[in-house]
């Protein structure tokens, strides 16, 4: 940015909201600067199609993401119980390249922060002025022994979407009515919190409509509680009595290994041969966040709640599942409202304009049974060096059904809204 356009902006900046421009116009003859996005799921996607817009084709705007199509793991859930088909959750990037944004349908293999590049996989150079990083998470594979990329095709996570969770619906309707699933419940944090308890409540669901009545879930969790938990209590004791049975650790002891070959799950207590065993192991940030050094200790990355700037570089950005987001939960209503103000950041930095305090905010909704769905919320500040929750609601347990019908119709709102806020 000049002088002249930093002077000109601090004037307009005095001016009312209303007459301030969103950008500066840049120099006749000044090269655009250069937005680079690693990764197009709800963080990336966002954050490439806000500053493109919001900069009005100041900026250049590249997004790098190797998959042609995107399927969302949010609402993969509700494939799992069959309200919703495979297609329905599956999204081009048609509209975001029509909009002007660089599609690269490659992965990025590394980030060069000193020359500020990104290399892809075919060894080309793309070069940055800023850098968003919103790559989602990683597997740690070693978390449940006996576990592995390999042993995932007969015991799927279904925690990564596409082909995954196709496996996983497809073992499921291939029950018989007596047989177990056993899923493994992930360590905190990992990415939506509700989710393996709403995919339990689906597994449930589809057992009942079968008119399975000898088949039983057992839950091995690696945590002593969970989010929404006596909501998902109180709607498995209603819909699905008897069938579901929630371990946390000193009831199952730890796991102490599966078997891809025999269906076994062994913990400190008992064996378990199943029929069906999802297993969602311990996360971190993706691969190329690690590499490029962007992570703690924690294996994800920390960033300043104002910015959602990385603490490690101050010209990246790591917005959604692979950043530390403080009080607020990996999900990807998280990581649209994370990326919309690092792209506020982005155009701000970029071409003079007016940005405005960070606010974020995040629903979860969970679905239990049909019609019968439960939510929490939450707005964030930054406070206390971190995104600080600042307003809380939550379901309450005993609602009337037809505030559980309302939920659901709302998520189904939510889900229209946030993909085509994503994926135009
Ligand atoms: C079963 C389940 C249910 C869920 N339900 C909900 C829900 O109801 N509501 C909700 O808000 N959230 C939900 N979530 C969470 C939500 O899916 C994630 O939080 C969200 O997808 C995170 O978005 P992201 O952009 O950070 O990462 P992702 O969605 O994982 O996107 C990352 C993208 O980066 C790309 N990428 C990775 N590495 C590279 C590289 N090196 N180069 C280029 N591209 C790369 C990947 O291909 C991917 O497309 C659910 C998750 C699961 C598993």
């Amino acid at each position: 940015m000049t002088s002249l356009t930093r002077r000109r902006f601090v004037a307009l900046a005095g001016t009312s909201l209303a007459a301030a421009p969103l950008f500066a116009p840049r120099a006749v003859g000044q090269a655009k600067p250069k937005v680079v996005v690693i990764g197009g799921g709800p963080g990336g996607a966002t954050v490439a199609r806000y500053v493109n817009k919001d900069s009005a084709g100041a900026a250049e705007v590249i997004l790098i993401e190797p998959q042609k199509t995107f399927t969302t793991c949010f609402f993969s859930n509700l494939y799992v119980g069959g309200f919703r088909d495979f297609n329905s959750i599956t999204h081009s990037y048609d509209k975001v390249e029509r909009e002007g944004i660089k599609l690269v349908h490659e992965a990025a293999a590394a980030v060069d922060r000193d020359k500020r590049e990104v290399v892809l996989a075919g060894g080309a150079r793309l070069a940055y002025d800023r850098l968003a990083v919103a790559p989602g998470i990683d597997l740690k594979w070693d978390s449940v022994p006996g576990y592995s990329e390999a042993a995932a095709e007969a015991m799927p996570h279904a925690w990564k979407p596409g082909a995954q969770t196709q496996l996983l619906v497809r073992k499921l309707n291939a029950l018989n009515d007596g047989d177990t699933i056993v899923m493994i419940c992930p360590p905190n944090p990992y990415r939506c919190p509700p989710g393996p308890y709403e995919r339990i409540s689906m597994f449930a669901h589809v057992l009942k409509s079968k008119g399975h009545r000898q088949s039983k879930i057992v839950a091995l969790d690696a945590k002593e509680t969970f989010s929404k938990q006596a909501l998902f209590m109180e709607g498995w004791e209603k819909h699905y009595p008897g069938v579901i049975e929630w371990q946390d650790p000193k009831m199952h002891g730890g796991i102490k290994g599966v078997d891809a070959k025999s269906g076994e799950v062994k913990t400190d207590l008992g064996t378990y041969k199943a029929a069906l065993v999802n297993v969602i192991p311990a996360q971190m940030a993706g691969r190329i966040a690690r590499d490029a050094g962007l992570v703690d200790a924690s294996g994800y990355c920390p960033i300043h709640p104002e910015s959602m700037k990385s603490k490690m570089d101050d010209r990246i950005f790591v917005v959604g599942d692979a950043c530390i987001p403080g009080d607020m939960p990996k999900s990807a209503f998280s990581a649209n409202s994370q990326a919309k103000v690092a792209a506020m950041t982005i155009r701000g930095e970029l071409t003079g304009s007016r940005t405005f305090p960070a606010r974020y905010s995040n629903t979860c909704w969970s679905l239990i049974a049909p019609d019968d769905d439960v939510k929490v919320g939450r707005t964030y500040e930054p406070g206390d060096g971190k995104l600080k929750a600042v307003t809380t609601f939550v379901s309450q347990k005993e609602e009337a059904p037809e505030v559980r019908r309302q939920n659901y119709k709302e998520s189904l709102d939510w889900y229209a809204a946030i993909t085509t806020d994503v994926f135009g």
